[in-house]
This record gives structure tokens, sequence and C-alpha cells, in this order.
């Protein structure tokens, strides 16, 4: 008999385990080489480090402002119009949430109605659908195929509806490594503008490209006033702990997005926002072409070692991930072969339906992170030769 004391809401029923986490403790469990999830095994810019551990000396320690530390937000503000020409207002139009994570959970619901649609492109980062769901909106999927993964303007244009509320974009993207350039966010862009959508946009991985630019959707003509950019310091300066989110709205919108993130975290820590402002403000752009430069290595070194053992894989053009494909080495589904990876190999992936919603899709794929350090990537690619020899 149910306890009815013991029952939970019924919009949690409608989300399952987060696969990536379930990987990553399985691999953890196993002492495996963890290429699962997304968080580097280096360390943060001393910089970050010491401004905090000074944030925390000169006692930050009470709530910042709950849209986020005025310094933080100011800088952010120079930063927008410095690298990307945008002008962004730093009390209007920011928010500072507990990671990009919130930041999404807060912009599905300080924004979307019930029954609104929202499309999400397959494969995604397994966020957006349950945050559409969790504000009990309609995640609608449109399936983009490897190797390329390119935008159909067609496709996407037979999704919109008049139920249409918000498009997710990601770029560059996890799991992919897709970069969306200026072509394919302006077909996105048309279809806002003609059918008055609001884009979404997940920039995380915003300074993490290795070829082209980083076009930000909210500088294309007419989408300042209908972007919503979210992005972060998790993967910029390495420090996915800290749990620093951005989002970058019109003020109409930012109103009712501050309204969920003040109820749900008031804000998020002072001292690591004080520590990221004097990031933010002191590292120079060589910082961030060394810290590509080093990524770049990263994923030579991986690539390398996924063909070498017999993987299908495109070469990534931004972020720290790869979709491999593994139908050479075997034909089980993707979690049958993830599992094996971890026991046989001692190599942690995530299983590449997971991040698809349609049938069947990601069946002969795993995604493997290079957020690592050289040896630890040289390593993966040993043991992936090893495993793949012993067939
Ligand atoms: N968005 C994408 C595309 C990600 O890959 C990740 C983390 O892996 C996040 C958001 C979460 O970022 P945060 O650590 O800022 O919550």
């Amino acid at each position: 008999m149910t306890n009815a004391v013991q029952k939970t809401a019924r919009r949690t029923h409608t989300l399952g385990e987060s696969v990536i986490r379930e990987m990553n403790d399985f691999a953890d469990e196993h002492k495996a080489l963890n290429l699962a999830q997304g968080m580097p095994d280096f360390a943060a810019p001393e910089v970050l480090k010491e401004a905090a551990c000074a944030a925390i000396r000169g006692d930050v320690n009470q709530y910042a402002v709950t849209s986020g530390a005025p310094n933080l937000r100011k800088v952010l503000a120079k930063k927008y119009r410095d690298w990307y020409e945008m002008d962004v207002h730093p009390e209007r139009e920011i928010t500072v949430t507990c990671g990009a994570t919130e930041a999404m959970a807060c912009v599905a619901l300080g924004l979307f109605d019930p029954g609104d649609e929202v499309i999400i492109f397959e494969p995604f980062y397994e966020n957006y659908g349950p945050d559409a769901l969790l504000a009990e909106a309609k995640p609608v999927y449109l399936r983009l195929d490897p190797p390329t993964y390119d935008l159909d303007r067609e496709a996407l244009t037979a999704l919109i509806t008049p139920k249409t509320r918000a498009i997710v974009v990601n770029t560059p993207n996890n799991p992919t490594g897709r970069v969306f350039g200026r072509e394919d966010l302006q077909v996105i862009a048309d279809l806002c503008i003609e059918h008055d959508i609001i884009a979404i946009t997940d920039e995380i991985y915003e300074h993490i490209l290795y070829e082209g630019e980083h076009v930000l959707m909210a500088t294309l003509p007419g989408m300042a006033e209908r972007t919503v950019t979210v992005s972060g310091m998790s993967k910029t300066y390495s420090v996915t702990g800290w749990r620093i989110g951005t989002i970058v709205a019109p003020p109409a919108l930012t109103a009712g997005i501050q309204k969920i993130h003040d109820f749900v975290t008031v804000g998020t820590a002072a001292p690591l926002q004080e520590a990221c402002a004097v990031g933010i403000e002191q590292l120079g752009r060589d910082y961030y072409t060394g810290m590509i430069d080093e990524y770049r290595v990263r994923r030579n070194i991986m690539i390398e070692g996924l063909r070498a053992a017999g993987f299908q894989c495109a070469m990534p053009q931004g972020a720290y991930y790869v979709m491999a494909d593994f139908s050479a080495i075997s034909d089980e589904d993707d979690f049958t072969f993830a599992k094996r990876l971890i026991l046989e190999a001692g190599v942690g992936t995530v299983p590449g339906s997971s991040f698809y919603h349609s049938e069947g899709g990601g069946r002969s794929l795993v995604r493997f992170v290079f957020c690592k350090r050289e040896d630890t990537l040289r390593e993966a690619g040993q043991r992936l030769r090893d495993f793949a020899a012993r067939g």
C-alpha cells in the first residue's frame, strides 16, 4: 500500500535521473578514468583563487544583492561591450545565478506558461527538456544529424506553431562540439522575429572555440529585445564547483527571471562572485588564447586516441566534448557499450541516447569529455586501443 505522506509531486514524475551523474558515479565506483562529466581535473587560474581567499578574509560573508554582486555585474557589462560590442545595463539586464543550470531553470520558470512550446535541438544538453517540463511547457525536438549536425531551415520552420514560445540554442555545443555560425543563427533569428519567439542561448562555452568566432544571437539585428543569453564561469575558468552563472536579457524578461531567482536561491556565493569579478577584470586576452591552445592539444590527443581505437568522430569546433561512433567496434547499444567500457577498458563515457529524445537517436554513440590533463587523455587513448584490440 502506498503511503500518502511519502508521495512526491506530479512534476517530479516527468523527470528522469541524470544519466551523466549516473555514469559518473558508475565510473568512479569502478575507478575508471572518468571522461563522463564535464569537469576539469586541473587548477583554476591563480588570480581567481587568490581573489576568493581575499574576499573571504575580507569578510564578504553575507548575502550578495539578489540579482548579483554589483561589482560582478559591472565587469560583466563591460565585458559584453569589450568582447561583443553589446550594450548591457548592469542593473536592469543582468542576473547572476548558481551556474548556468539555475539560470536555465529560472528562465524557463520566469518566461514559460503551461502549454507553451519550446524548440530544442537534438542532441541536447540534458537540462533543457526537464526545465521546460518544470514550467509545464512542452519540449518540441528537432533532430540534427551527425557528422555535421547541420540545421535545416525547412524542418525548423515546420515545428513552429502559434504556441511556440522559445528556441533554445547551445553554441559551442555540448555534446557535439558544433559551433553555430552567423548564418545558422540568422536562420533562427529570422524565424524568431517573424513568429514573435524568444531565443534562449546557452553560451557557457563561449571562450572554448577552436576555429571561427563566437557570434552572439543577441547582437543580430532585432534580436537584443528577444534574446536571453545564458553563460557562466564554470568552463571558462575551470570552476564548475563555484556555481556562478549569468543571464543577460531585456529588462522586461529580466524582471520575471529575477522573481524566480530571488525565491529559489536569493543568490549565489558572495565571495566567489567578487573573485569572478576580479578574474574577468584582470585576465587579459592572453589567458583566453592560452586556454584555447591547451584545449586544442587535449582535443587532438583525444581524437587521435579515439580514431586509433576505431571510433569515428568529427573534429569538435568548440567546447570540450566529442560524440564518437563505436559501430566499427561493437554492435551493442550505447548503454551496454558504455558500461562495458567502464568495466573492461576502465574509461567512463556517457551513452549517446541520453542526448536524444527521439527513438533510436545516439544508439551507436558515446560522448567523451577532454577537459582533462594530457596524461589522463593519453592513458584513456591507450586503454581504448587495448580494449578494441581485444575485440
Ligand atoms: N550548459 C551546458 C551546455 C553545459 O554543458 C553545462 C555543464 O556541463 C551547463 C550548462 C551547466 O553549467 P553550470 O556549471 O554553470 O551550471
